[in-house]
């Protein structure tokens, strides 16, 4: 008995999934369908746009402590004494 592929990710047979897609390797080639890529495409996406997020709220930041480090470093108040 020939056993039918089936997605290695939700279990569901060949037929009841869109597109089955074979992995290369692997004496038993996993498989994957349309459906879990396209789950995993989704939390690719949201990790993504999440690291994204991240790396420019980090740049906000340092921007706004570079602001605030070279205000310090050219101070120019009303009080200062000019030579
Ligand atoms: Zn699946």
């Amino acid at each position: 008995m020939k056993a039918i592929p089936h997605c290695s990710f939700c279990a569901r047979p060949q037929g009841e999934v869109g597109l089955l897609f074979r992995s290369s390797v692997g004496a038993v080639p996993p498989y994957i369908c349309d459906d879990c890529v396209a789950g995993y495409a989704v939390v690719v996406e949201a990790d993504r746009r999440s690291r994204e997020l991240a790396a420019g709220l980090i740049r906000e930041w340092n921007t706004a402590v570079d602001n605030q480090q070279s205000g310090r470093t050219k101070p120019s108040t009303p009080h200062e004494v000019q030579p």
